[in-house]
């Protein structure tokens, strides 16, 4: 249920009729502009008009989703998130760029230096990766997210990895800026609990057969804990189809512009595992509105330890953000 309070209510006022909510056993979030969310404790048995009679309220609406805190009926305006003046959401082309997996320091700061050039903002690269073979190469771990944070620092971006599980969020958190949910951790609940606890934003990836509405639900999870920077990112689903690594759903993109205030951000690399196709569908991401998009990209892309078939090479990576920008403004001036 949300309330809107009446513009005149002061911060003494909302306080009072929170702390009474409370005490009728409500759980409430501030959305913001004098927007109360009641996030538990709501079932079919309160009425709406026992709220609308409470002081200083304005008006009361049911929310029919099951994702309160994520949900664009709690909050209209976009979620703008600013990481050292860098901003992800609200209009802006987010773009993060880099290896799969993080191999050595030369190779970092080459992707640095090729993601500064290119007007990237987020450095990435994986230091504990989740591999289906266990004998594949694991990552580097926390000596490999010091190497992405002394590459990055030196070009001015931010950065992004993942962590597995929650014994990693100390180390990454101190190290990284964004700290990822892999795909294969959407359903991670005591992950995503943990990640709630932290300051650092959360790029959520969608499970492989995660519906809109489950990976919402994985964000309600990290929001509800007290992390409200939570960056969604469609990266592919599995299909039918084994052309393609997977099939990326682009529909997406609209569609949780309808359902959330959140940003989403497009992985076309993971989202079709081939080289040549991460051209057009980052150049179709941006077209359909995404905030942002996350690229794999590599000195030398044949020889990258993780996901070499669908890394890209700087040369490729120039002219991808040479197009990304174009269409980017004709998207904005639409
Ligand atoms: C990654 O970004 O390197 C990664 C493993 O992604 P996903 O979880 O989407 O497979
Ligand atoms: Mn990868």
């Amino acid at each position: 249920m949300m309330i809107q309070l009446d513009p005149l209510a002061t911060e003494e006022q909302e306080q009072h009729l929170i702390a009474r909510l409370e005490k009728m056993g409500f759980q409430i979030a501030r959305q913001g502009a004098g927007r109360l969310a009641l996030v538990k404790g709501v079932d079919k048995l309160v009425k709406l008009e026992e709220f609308s009679k409470l002081p200083h309220v304005a008006s009361v609406k049911p929310m029919k989703e099951k994702f309160k805190l994520a949900s664009l009926a709690s909050k209209p305006a976009p979620t703008v998130i600013e990481i050292k003046g860098k901003k992800i959401g609200g209009g802006s082309l987010f773009v993060i760029a880099g290896p799969c997996s993080i191999e050595s320091k030369e190779q970092m700061e080459l992707c640095a230096k090729a993601a500064f050039d290119q007007g990237a903002q987020c450095l990435r690269g994986g230091a504990y990766k989740p591999r289906t073979s266990p004998y594949e190469f694991q990552g580097m771990e926390g000596e490999g997210l010091d190497i992405l944070k002394a590459a990055a620092e030196k070009y001015n971006l931010i950065t992004v990895s993942e962590v597995m599980d929650a014994s990693q969020i100390e180390t990454a958190s101190k190290r990284v800026d964004i700290l990822q949910v892999g795909a294969r951790n959407m359903h991670n609940f005591s992950l995503l609990k943990e990640l709630g606890k932290v300051k650092n934003p959360i790029l959520l990836k969608r499970g492989f057969a995660a519906t809109y509405q489950d990976l919402l639900l994985a964000a309600e999870y990290i929001i509800s804990a007290g992390n409200p920077n939570v960056i969604l990112c469609e990266r592919g689903i599995r299909t039918f189809e084994t052309y393609t690594r997977n099939t990326l759903d682009l529909n997406a993109v609209p569609a949780l512009k309808e359902l959330t205030h959140l940003p989403i951000v497009v992985d076309p690399s993971h989202g079709t595992g081939i080289r040549s196709l991460v051209l057009p569908m980052a150049r179709a991401a941006v077209a359909a509105g995404a905030d942002g998009i996350a690229i794999e990209m590599h000195p030398d892309p044949d020889r990258a330890l993780t996901d070499a078939q669908q890394t890209i090479s700087f040369e490729a990576f120039a002219k991808m953000m040479a197009q990304l920008k174009l269409i980017h403004k004709a998207v904005q001036s639409c």
